[in-house]
């Protein structure tokens, strides 16, 4: 059993406080992502979970064990480093034995292991090379079998694709997933990358400025943002946003253009007297200019730029004085200049306190 679990973890470097207690039960086998932005504390927390860096508040547990004052060597964990951490001078196989030399595995097991995992990760015609004789996608594999030989209870990884090239990054991005599937290890993986936290998680947690802002699955996080911050971080392009305020019997006015908008589709806004409006690019389609008079959704634009992307394109709007991004499918897609017409999917809207930036209770779904 490997469940890891953090009860009021805080990390202070001094009088700076890099990580504000938090409870989290990461489950046996789960792959957990910490994602934010850089400096958010993600790295701090993995690792307080690792050893390598002390825990100034709360209590770690990993399998049931208090592990705070444990030896980073004995807490069952392996950590994959951005940076892959090899030793230069020695060869593929040497940098795979080397926590099992030191724990005295017997050599025919030490060949036997790294043999099993050289070949699980492709490596096998490597192993008598150094590091610098490889490519990149090549030295992050090492590292990551020299973490999978010591059979550990928890991954740990660090940004371990930021190194790599965009599409070697894709191909990793399975590789993990499909290595975590094989072996089901407990993974916590830090990573800025929104894309690879989607992609990888069964949970996420993002943080912001040292807080958790809010812990949930890829699909979670994207429809139910539980904050502004949160909304504009998962999502890309990324979410719009038009801030509010109650225009009388009209419904609701943008302060600072002519946008308006007469229903907010069920959101409680009590007495706000004003809200964020979250939008993504995603949830907004192209209609014919006028065709749906009288429907509350429907908004004329103007065409500010057009960005083809290849299966889709980014159009950049002004919606009565306001900038909005669409994405459109095809390649046919209206030009810059253009005027057309725009739809917002209702069920689809965000509404979100900007005082508090916390998303909106809903009181009834359209
Ligand atoms: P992330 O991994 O999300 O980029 P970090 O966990 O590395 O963020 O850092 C969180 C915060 O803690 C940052 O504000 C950073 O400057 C601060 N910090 C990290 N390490 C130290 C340290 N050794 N001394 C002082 N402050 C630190």
């Amino acid at each position: 059993m490997a469940i890891v679990s953090l009860q009021q973890i805080g990390k202070n470097y001094g009088s700076v406080t890099a990580v504000h207690e938090f409870d989290l039960t990461i489950n046996d086998g789960e792959f957990l992502v910490l994602l934010g932005p850089s400096g958010c504390g993600k790295s701090t927390t993995l690792r307080m979970i690792a050893g390598l860096e002390s825990i100034s508040k709360g209590t770690l547990e990993i399998g049931g064990k208090v592990m705070n004052a444990v030896d980073p060597k004995d807490r069952g964990v392996a950590m994959v480093f951005q940076n892959y951490a090899l030793y230069p001078h020695k060869s593929v196989f040497d940098n795979m034995a080397m926590a099992l030399k030191l724990q005295r595995v017997p050599a025919d097991e030490i060949q036997r292991r790294v043999g099993g995992v050289a070949d699980m990760l492709g490596l096998t015609d490597f192993l008598e090379r150094k590091p610098a004789a490889l490519s990149g996608g090549q030295r992050q594999r090492v590292a990551i079998g020299r973490a999978i030989v010591r059979t550990p209870e928890v991954f740990l990884f660090d940004e371990p694709l930021s190194n790599l090239d965009a599409k070697l990054r894709v191909r990793m991005r399975m590789e993990l997933q499909q290595l975590h599937e094989r072996l089901g290890v407990t993974s916590i993986y830090v990573t800025h990358d929104q894309v690879e936290a989607m992609t990888l998680a069964d949970r996420i947690v993002i943080m912001d400025s040292g807080v958790v802002a809010q812990v949930g699955t890829p699909r979670e996080v994207y429809d139910d943002p539980a904050t502004i911050f949160v909304a504009g971080f998962i999502g890309s392009p990324a979410m719009n946003f038009i801030n509010i305020e109650p225009a009388g019997d009209y419904g609701w006015k943008s302060k600072d253009s002519s946008f308006a908008i007469s229903d907010l589709n069920g959101f409680d806004t009590a007495d706000l007297t004003s809200v964020t409006l979250g939008i993504r690019p995603e949830d907004i389609e192209v209609v014919a200019r006028d065709s749906k008079t009288g429907d509350p959704w429907c908004f004329d634009a103007d065409i500010r730029l057009a960005e083809l992307l290849g299966a889709d394109a980014l159009l950049n709007l002004s919606v009565a004085g306001e900038d909005m991004l669409v994405r459109v499918g095809g390649v046919d897609h209206p030009e810059r200049g253009h005027q057309i017409g725009i739809r917002i999917a209702p069920a689809r809207l965000h509404a979100f306190n900007p005082d508090t930036g916390k998303a909106l209770p809903r009181i009834q779904k359209h």
